[in-house]
């Protein structure tokens, strides 16, 4: 399933009311190849002028505001961000950001890795989700988080990221799965000691693990590597540009 090169963004279907959560795609912005076009990664290697043209047009567009973004290492931190810190948490290195702020939108930077976005009735998260984070309890620590603050995720939203047939990992990645999340049944072996995994479902075992339902859970039907319109780290060889997906509680006057 493709993109329509007229559309600079996608929205999950089913979050609930007052929760916005949007996908940006790779059309519509300012970047050169291979970056083209609507880059919205910062630490990419692309023109910072273009990428800052690219975000001025895509929060005019999506009338999403001051994104709050990470420097991403593929950790399992999850950082509070509230207005008065935002601009001292922005960039920081984590993967995951938490806030019980209303219009704070927070965004994960992805192209491959999996955006997980959450909602509980007072607060929200995002997270960025590769195996390694996911693996290290990313998921876990956010809901801690929504725990503290007398809250759970009523919702969770499963981006657009790699898919199943075009990740193939060997058994040195998969000795290493958490069993908290049944890899298993997000694993097929191709050949011994060749797998493909189902990053997918993998983070919706993880979802459920800390007590989600499955019924709570949209995935989105898009991915980066088959669908035409985003970015693919791994079929563009690690030189391409990035989606940023972002969710906010959005109370507009
Ligand atoms: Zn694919």
């Amino acid at each position: 399933m493709d993109i329509s090169k007229t559309k600079s963004y996608i929205t999950a279907e089913n979050a609930p009311i007052g929760i916005e959560i949007k996908t940006s795609t790779r059309y519509g912005g300012f970047s050169s190849a291979p970056y083209n076009s609507l880059n919205m990664g910062y630490f990419t290697g692309d023109d910072i002028t273009a990428v800052i043209k690219n975000y001025y047009y895509y929060q005019n567009i999506t009338k999403t505001y001051n994104i709050v973004t990470l420097n991403q290492i593929h950790c399992n931190t999850v950082l509070e961000v509230n207005k008065e810190n935002a601009a001292d948490i922005m960039f920081s290195k984590a993967d995951g950001l938490f806030t019980y702020e209303n219009n704070l939108p927070l965004g994960v930077i992805t192209a491959d890795c999996l955006p997980v976005m959450l909602a509980g009735n007072k607060c929200i998260s995002s997270l960025h989700c590769g195996w390694r984070s996911l693996n290290a309890g990313i998921i876990d620590n956010a809901f801690k988080l929504f725990k503290k603050y007398d809250d759970m995720p009523v919702y969770a939203y499963i981006g657009a990221g790699i898919c199943e047939q075009c990740y193939e990992v060997r058994d040195d990645l998969v000795n290493q799965l958490n069993p908290a999340y049944n890899p298993a049944s997000a694993l097929t072996e191709k050949v011994q000691g060749q797998y493909l995994l189902n990053m997918k479902k993998l983070a919706s075992n993880a979802l459920i693990y800390n007590g989600l339902s499955i019924d709570n859970i949209e995935i989105s039907k898009y991915s980066s590597c088959c669908s035409k319109g985003f970015y693919s780290y791994r079929l563009e060889n690690g030189k391409t540009g990035r989606m940023v997906t972002t969710i906010q509680r959005a109370v507009r006057q």
